[in-house]
């Protein structure tokens, strides 16, 4: 698909591909687009430069390549980390006066194109660009229309090198999406559309991950991530992606597994501020109780919580006011720390 489809987008250009270390070679992602690439008469040049929850400096390296390049697009191909990568490297190749990329602009960026390899994050249909802060607690996003990728080439044969527990991870990133979009206050009929079929396909599709996902299976998680994608593209996500950055840039937990662990605890709090809306997500999933919501994540990612005295130093940061304001429940440090536990 990504042979047939991408060629005639940026036949002739000057493509900047950006891309993690070796998912998008061991995916097959690579050689399929450099052998569409250069079929079309397209120039080429990789940045293979991504580190997982990439830093601004990191997206810096890979902008200054692009500008030597003289890249007219950027193609990412990768989990979140890349794609988000992309959209950094497309904005600032273009604005390298752009010293703080997180400060409010309104600037155009080269046009984006994106290649999922992990089935979890959406960002091939977001226009936010999430970052690390450089020896920080926490990471922050920017976003722009023109961060929305022209084109997302969904494709199940990329997923089929994910590791299980990366795909387990992944799919909770995805369900947290879905889960935090149709709980925010911005939700609309729109987006909560998005966000429960979206459900609908990960309670059928994600429990496949740990017994061997076929192409099927693998292709319904893309879209369920791509759809939960969508939802917040509209919504925006909520605390449990705030509490989750701090699990990930404290505790080194990948983005989908703290999320994951989070989930539950959140919506269990939610559910008398909002009890049709939780009626509605475990409709969705087909199931009955938060409670079973619960042991559902835990089946899906298999890993504990981080104990007493981690959740209580991870409770104390300090959380973006916005978030905490989007939080149907009151969420101050104790309740935090009790989310940190699964309680
Ligand atoms: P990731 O950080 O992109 O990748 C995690 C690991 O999976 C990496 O080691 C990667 O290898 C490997 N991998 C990826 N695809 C693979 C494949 N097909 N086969 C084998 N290995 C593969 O993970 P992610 O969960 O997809 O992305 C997380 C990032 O996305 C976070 O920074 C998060 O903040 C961001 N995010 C963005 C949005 C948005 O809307 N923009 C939404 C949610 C999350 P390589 O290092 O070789 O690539
Ligand atoms: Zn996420």
């Amino acid at each position: 698909m990504l042979k047939q489809k991408l060629p005639p987008l940026v036949a002739g250009q000057r493509v900047f591909i950006v891309t993690g270390k070796s998912s998008a070679a061991a995916s097959g992602a690579l050689a399929d687009a450099l052998e569409a690439l250069q079929g079309a008469g397209c120039a080429c040049e990789v940045y293979s430069g991504v580190e997982n929850n990439p830093t601004q400096a990191n997206c810096m390296e890979g902008a200054a390549r692009a500008r030597a390049f003289g890249a007219q697009a950027v193609l990412g191909i990768g989990g979140g980390s890349p794609l988000d990568a992309a959209k950094a490297v497309a904005v600032l190749a273009t604005n390298p006066q752009l010293a703080d990329v997180f400060a409010p602009h309104d600037v155009p960026a080269l046009p984006i194109y994106a290649v999922p390899t992990t089935a979890g994050t959406g960002s091939e249909v977001t226009q936010y660009s999430i970052m690390t802060i450089q020896g920080g607690t926490t990471k922050k996003s920017f976003s722009g229309n023109d961060l929305f990728p022209r084109a997302a080439f969904l494709d199940a044969a990329y997923t089929a090198s994910l590791p299980v527990q990366i795909a387990a991870d992944t799919a909770c990133d995805a369900v947290s999406h879905a889960v935090e979009s149709v709980l925010t206050p911005s939700s609309n009929a729109a987006s909560e559309l998005y966000a429960l079929e979206s459900l609908r396909l990960l309670s059928r599709y994600a429990p496949a991950i740990r017994k061997g996902a076929d192409g099927e299976a693998r292709l319904q998680l893309l879209w369920a991530a791509a759809l939960a994608g969508v939802a917040i593209a509209q919504t925006g996500t909520g605390l449990v992606h705030a509490l989750g950055y701090a699990l990930t840039c404290r505790e080194n937990l990948p983005h989908g597994r703290a999320n994951g662990l989070l989930l539950a605890s959140f919506v269990k709090r939610c559910q008398p501020f909002c009890p049709q809306k939780v009626e509605r997500i475990l409709q969705a999933m087909g199931i009955s109780c938060v409670e079973e919501l619960d042991r559902w994540m835990k089946d899906v990612l298999q890993i504990p919580n981080p104990g007493e005295e981690k959740a209580a130093e991870l409770a104390a940061i300090a959380l973006p006011q916005p978030k905490l304001d989007a939080c149907p429940f009151p969420a101050g440090e104790e309740v935090r720390k009790a989310i940190y536990l699964g309680r």
